[in-house]
Order: C-alpha cells, then sequence, then structure tokens
C-alpha cells in the first residue's frame, strides 16, 4: 500500500506494526461482531504482533462473523460462545484457554449493551431493569472475566487486562445516558481490579475512544451528529479510527507500557481535553 492509499479508514497497517513484540504471548478477545468492531481491529494489532489469539462470540448469530473474520486470517485461534451474563460461560472460556494454551497474558474487554430506548431522552427515564442489564453487561463483566482469568495470569507470570470507554463516563453526552454511567463504573472497576492484581503483576487499564462507526454505535441516537460534531471540535479536526485505538492497545499489551496500570488513554483525537 502507498502512502498516498493510506486514509484514516485503513485496515491493514496494523498487522505490521511490531511484528515479533508478543511472539509467545496469549490474548483473550472479548467483543469481536462484525469488522467495525473495536475488538477486530485490536485483534488484528495483537495477531500482527505475534500474539496467539482465542475469541469469544455472543451467541449462534454472531458465531458466522467471527468464524469469517479469524478462521482465513488467524488459523488455529480458540474460537468459543460466550455471554457475559453467564457465569458458568465465562468460566468455560478461560478452561478452554487453559487446555489450550495453558496460561494468558492480555485480556481484551470490548463489550457493551443497552436497550436502544434508554440511549434517548432524558437519563432520568432509565428504567430499573435497563439501569441493570447496561451495567451487567458493560461494567460487571469485567470484573467476571477477570476474577475468572486470574488463574492463568498466574500461570504466565503476569499479564494485562483492556477495556473499552467512552467520555460518556466522564462528562454528560446527550442521550448516552445510562451506558455513560455504566462506563463510570467500568472506570472505576478497572481501578480496583489494578489494585487488586498489582501485586501478581497484572495490569488493569482503559482506552477512552472517540467515537467509531460500529454495531454498538448505531444504537445511540444521533451518532452521525457525534461523528460532524467531532470533525468540527477535535483539536485534530477529524474523527479517530479503530486502528489507532488498535495501536494503543498494543502499546498496553506490550512491555513498553510496564509501569502502566489503573489508567485510562482516550484516543479521541484530543477531544476530552478541549473546553471552549
Ligand atoms: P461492537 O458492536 O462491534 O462490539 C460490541 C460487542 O459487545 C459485540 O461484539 C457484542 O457481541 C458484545 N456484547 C454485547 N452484549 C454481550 C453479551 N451479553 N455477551 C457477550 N458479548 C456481548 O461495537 P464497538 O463499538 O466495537 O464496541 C466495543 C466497545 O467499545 C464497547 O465497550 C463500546 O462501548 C466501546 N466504545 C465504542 C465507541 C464507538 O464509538 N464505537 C467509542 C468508545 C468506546
Amino acid at each position: 500500500m502507498t502512502t498516498a492509499t493510506l486514509t484514516p479508514d485503513a485496515t491493514t497497517q496494523t498487522e505490521s506494526w511490531a511484528p515479533n513484540l508478543l511472539k509467545g504471548k496469549v490474548g483473550v478477545i472479548f467483543g469481536v461482531a462484525h469488522k467495525t468492531s473495536i475488538a477486530w481491529a485490536i485483534a488484528k494489532a495483537l495477531h500482527g504482533a505475534g500474539m496467539q489469539l482465542a475469541f469469544t462470540y455472543q451467541g449462534e448469530r454472531l458465531e458466522k462473523n467471527v468464524r469469517e473474520l479469524v478462521e482465513p486470517t488467524m488459523e488455529g485461534s480458540l474460537i468459543v460462545p460466550c455471554d457475559v451474563t453467564d457465569d458458568a460461560q465465562v468460566a468455560a472460556v478461560f478452561k478452554q484457554i487453559d487446555d489450550k494454551y495453558g496460561k494468558l497474558d492480555t485480556l481484551v474487554h470490548s463489550v457493551a449493551f443497552s436497550k436502544k430506548e434508554e440511549l434517548q431522552g432524558e437519563y432520568m427515564n432509565t428504567t430499573r431493569e435497563g439501569f441493570a442489564l447496561a451495567h451487567d453487561i458493560s461494567a460487571y463483566s469485567l470484573t467476571a472475566m477477570t476474577k475468572a482469568a486470574r488463574p492463568l495470569f498466574a500461570k504466565a507470570g503476569g499479564g494485562n487486562i483492556i477495556t473499552m470507554t467512552y467520555l460518556g463516563g466522564e462528562r454528560v453526552v446527550q442521550n448516552y445516558n445510562v451506558m455513560g454511567v455504566a462506563k463510570a463504573s467500568l472506570e472505576m472497576s478497572l481501578r480496583y481490579l489494578a489494585k487488586d492484581l498489582g501485586p501478581e503483576n497484572v495490569r488493569v487499564n482503559g482506552i477512552s475512544a472517540g467515537p467509531i462507526k460500529t454495531l454498538a454505535a448505531r444504537g445511540i441516537t444521533g451518532f452521525s451528529t457525534i461523528l460532524n460534531k467531532m470533525e468540527e471540535l477535535t483539536p485534530m479536526q477529524r474523527n479517530i479510527t479503530a486502528d489507532e485505538v488498535a495501536g494503543t492497545a498494543l502499546y498496553l499489551a506490550s512491555p513498553m507500557s510496564g509501569g502502566v496500570t489503573g489508567e485510562v488513554i482516550h484516543v479521541d483525537a484530543g477531544f476530552h481535553m478541549m473546553g471552549f
């Protein structure tokens, strides 16, 4: 690919960023649903750096998508089902990783959900059920996974966890509503988990990404307006790409970020630091 054809949408560049940087390492990716998934961009970057990967998919409907992406390009990867609301399924994922690889170095948590009707209008109309569901899938799941992964990190002599968050967990973003409250919970969870697992050489960090057009983003009312506004308001005058998020994930999964834990890194073209 020539420089002239490299646009912010280029999807292949991450694969050659750091060949062999993560050779011998094993990672698990939760959250691939489609080729636009942030988790898929991260998977490509980690795999391109030599990491062996396991993937989970949420239900039969998404199995085909995940297999079509993974099987031709990352032969031999473990692909297993996991609805993160089900502790037995979470446990089964790590059992299978243990059986196949005997350890785990990196866990990527790129999972979130809220009913569409909760992502519009006034936050105060959030239902008790909608609140619980968004928090269970989008925040508690990180804790459930971390607990299940702990013995495998021990076998690796340490490891790292990366979760995906958004500015709506720090500031009020119109229509993001209960997802913002769940992201605040997720961000605080990652800090408590970082404290718990620090002595075991396991680091836990988050990436706060700018808006990217994915299946999950489609559920947010007015998402296209947010994308347009970002071009106007970010210091870089543009939106970010999933590959740019993947680059930061590669750093967080590597020894280059060895002393970094309990951190949330913004990959949002600078939007989070703007006032007027
Ligand atoms: P996506 O739709 O590609 O990924 C969301 C994933 O969550 C899917 O793979 C889906 O299967 C999974 N999921 C939902 N409920 C689940 C359940 N019960 N069990 C297992 N998996 C479940 O969208 P994405 O934008 O790549 O989202 C990935 C992460 O990035 C999410 O945490 C999202 O909040 C975060 N994020 C996205 C943006 C954005 O603009 N797209 C910005 C910042 C943060």
